[in-house]
């Protein structure tokens, strides 16, 4: 099983328990909102590439059987996520509540979670940062980046002093990553439809709401009404609701 290092530090909110899942299609700052939330409650935040380096690291069963299919090129299927996830819970940092970033993925990993979560008597709040469509491209396809040194820019909110030139080298023009462009973020946000809906389908059938956030305003607007909904939802007697 993985360790890892449990913190001392003493947060000044108390830490919302159980899990912890945001959603937000590419450009909402949903990477953005997870260091928020991590920052002030001191929760663990999960990603599946770590918990797969880490599992491997550990030298486990399951690492190594992990470990041998991605070097044969293989993907890790629903049930081996969902195993690596439930070991990766019963490491101490995860007591005091975490955060989960890019599971579950499917509509199976999410219902075999919501098991997990049951046995556990572990509450769960999933939030899901909306941002229109239109402003999603327009932020997207406004990202530059410096080619010599990688500074990144946004025309729209984060512009260079002079148009196309970078502020920390001087090097021009500024260029657009490929993944920004409209017609790859289209793709993206389709994807990131058809991958999201049949979780969202087993979560409501499960009795969870899903609270929507609208993340169209400023970072920290957005950050006080996450936090508004963690800590209304962290009042709740978990272990009286099902999963
Ligand atoms: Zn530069």
């Amino acid at each position: 099983m993985a360790t890892a290092r449990v913190s001392t530090t003493t947060y000044p909110f108390a830490q919302p328990s159980g899990a912890i899942i945001l959603f937000g299609p590419p450009g909402a700052g949903k990477g953005t909102q997870a260091e928020k939330i991590a920052d002030r409650y001191g929760v663990s935040k999960i990603s599946t590439g770590d918990m797969i380096r880490q599992e491997i690291r550990s030298g486990s069963d399951l690492g190594q059987d992990v470990e041998a299919r991605l070097a044969a090129g293989q993907l890790i299927d629903d049930a081996t996520v969902n195993r690596l996830v439930e070991a990766r819970l019963e490491v101490e940092d995860c007591k005091g509540g975490f955060l989960l970033d890019g599971y579950p993925r499917t509509g199976p990993q999410a219902g075999a979670f919501a098991k997990v979560l049951e046995r556990k008597g572990c509450g769960l709040v999933v939030i899901e940062v909306r941002v229109g469509y239109n402003e999603i491209v327009k932020r997207i396809t406004g990202r530059r980046l410096c080619s010599q040194c990688g500074a990144i820019y946004n025309v729209h909110s984060q512009p260079p002093k002079v148009s196309e030139v970078c502020d920390v080298c001087g090097h021009r023009p500024l260029g657009i990553r490929s993944d920004d462009r409209e017609e790859v973020v289209k793709e993206r946000l389709r994807l990131y439809e058809a991958e999201t809906m049949p979780v969202f389908e087993v979560f409501r059938a499960a009795g969870r709401t899903i609270h929507q956030v609208d993340g169209a305003s400023s970072a920290e607007e957005v950050s006080e009404r996450i936090f508004g909904i963690l800590e209304a939802e962290r009042s709740h007697d978990y272990s009286k609701e099902s999963v």
